[in-house]
């Protein structure tokens, strides 16, 4: 089954992505890219290979609505390619306009991973936040944080527990008798950091999109079921008997004088019963914008009312990419992965000696061609090194046709590597000036 292999805290390799799409209900993001406004090389690749209700999202770039992005970086080892592949992703929607937030999910490691609070702040700080400000992102516009020092999260996330009980977590995590409180808490703390962009300290509910990988879509579920159960109204599409659509909104957790502004303010054909308003007389090709206006207003009532009118989080979905050597990327085989601390020299001999799509010998390879699709080097310069579009297509074709050759391949791979990493290395030094003369931030580095 492929739920078992998707797992946020284990080793999750998936081999057949179809499945995630079968199975899971994750969207495919190929259907849409062609509304995306100078998509990121992620999404025209194919990278990033899924999504859920990212829909809203997309609006709001197109129409330069607001939305937030966020996502984390649990602070339990080396910043690595595949930690570069979210930071990315958040810049990208940071420069499409989203207001950006980037968590440290201290509290994660420490309850998951057992590592020390100090230890979590160091490697957040000098691994994780360094880099995510090298690679781009605008500290000034953006939001920074540890779950461990946000008081706002953590209220949040009590708040959010009123609607999560053990038997749930249990079906989606496997937790069992043994497994600690704060391992419980710091799933509600991680629903908290994907709703907390929508808090009114930071301009109320709004599309959200959460970049991660696809082992993280237990807590994109949870999180998406939560919001829509902390909702006072459920919005509905119905048909009637003659098969002519009306709107339902039922009071799940409103109170009646919350129900009577809404009576009250919702336009149009309706029928009111206790708790319950149908809203009849919708023609079909209306009933999407009109749903939009209904959802805005009960949203409006809800806010007025105390709720906290929550948009259901967006996510996108990564492919993970394998390790250098083949099979998983492992914290515990420094060969397989590369870190983006390690010194470019190390991580280009790295790449060197990883495992490529090549035949046993060079004339095999000319003969019968490389297997890019299954090449560590590809994957590397698809992902990260080469960011012509014209030029992936080519060092594919080539590589098929037999007219590139893997020790060459290697050597041009490796030398990308080594510049990107020199570069990045640089862009960290000025990432670490600006946090220490930064008036929010400096104390991290004290
Ligand atoms: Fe991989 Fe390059 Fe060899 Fe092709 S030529 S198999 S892309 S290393």
């Amino acid at each position: 089954m492929a739920e078992a292999a998707i797992n946020p805290w284990g080793v999750t390799e998936i081999k057949d992505y179809t499945r995630l799409f079968e199975d899971f209900g994750i969207a495919r993001f190929a259907e849409l890219l062609d509304q995306v406004p100078e998509p990121h090389f992620y999404m025209r690749r194919g990278i990033i290979v899924g999504h859920r209700g990212y829909e809203d999202v997309l609006r709001a770039i197109r129409d330069r609505s607001t939305f937030a992005v966020m996502s984390g970086f649990m602070p339990s080892g080396r910043v690595h390619l595949g930690g570069k592949m979210v930071m990315d992703e958040i810049i990208w929607h940071q420069r499409m306009g989203g207001d950006a937030f980037a968590c440290i999910a201290d509290m994660e490691a420490h309850s998951v991973r057992n590592i020390s609070w100090r230890a979590c702040r160091e490697i957040g700080v000098t691994e994780y936040l360094l880099s995510l400000i090298a690679l781009g992102f605008d500290v000034e516009q953006g939001h920074l944080y540890f779950q461990s020092e946000n008081k706002q999260l953590r209220d949040l996330a009590f708040d959010l527990g009123t609607e999560v009980n053990l038997s749930e977590l249990s079906a989606i995590y496997g937790f069992q008798g043994e497994t600690h409180i704060s391992h419980m808490i710091s799933v509600l703390v991680q629903n908290a950091d994907i709703l907390q962009p929508q808090l009114h300290e930071y301009g109320g509910p709004k599309p959200t999109v959460i970049p991660v990988g696809v082992d993280q879509d237990p807590h994109i579920r949870l999180t998406r079921d939560i919001a829509s159960r902390m909702r006072m109204f459920r919005l509905e599409r119905r048909e009637d008997p003659d098969q002519k659509p009306y709107i339902s909104i039922r009071a799940k957790k409103a109170n009646s004088r919350a129900f009577d502004e809404l009576a009250r303010r919702l336009e149009g054909e309706k029928k009111i019963y206790e708790l319950h308003i149908d809203l009849l007389g919708i023609e079909e090709p209306q009933l999407e914008e009109t749903m939009r206006a209904v959802d805005e207003t009960v949203r409006a009532v809800e806010l007025e009312y105390g709720g906290y009118g929550f948009c259901l989080p967006a996510a996108t979905y990564h492919r993970f990419m394998q390790g250098l050597t083949g099979g998983k990327m492992s914290s515990s085989i420094p060969e397989s992965y590369i870190a983006l601390t390690e010194p470019p020299e190390v991580a280009a001999d790295k790449v060197k000696r990883a495992k490529t799509g090549g035949r046993v010998t060079i004339e095999e390879q000319k003969k019968l061609g490389g297997a890019p699709e299954e090449c560590t080097i590809y994957e590397l310069l698809v992902s990260h090194l080469v960011e012509d579009d014209e030029q992936v297509k080519e060092i594919f074709e080539d590589c098929k046709s037999g007219d590139r050759l893997c020790k060459a391949c290697k050597a041009e791979a490796a030398e990308l590597m080594y510049s990107f990493l020199k570069r990045h290395q640089e862009e960290r030094e000025k990432a670490r000036e600006l946090l220490k003369e930064h008036e929010r931030y400096k104390h991290w580095l004290e």
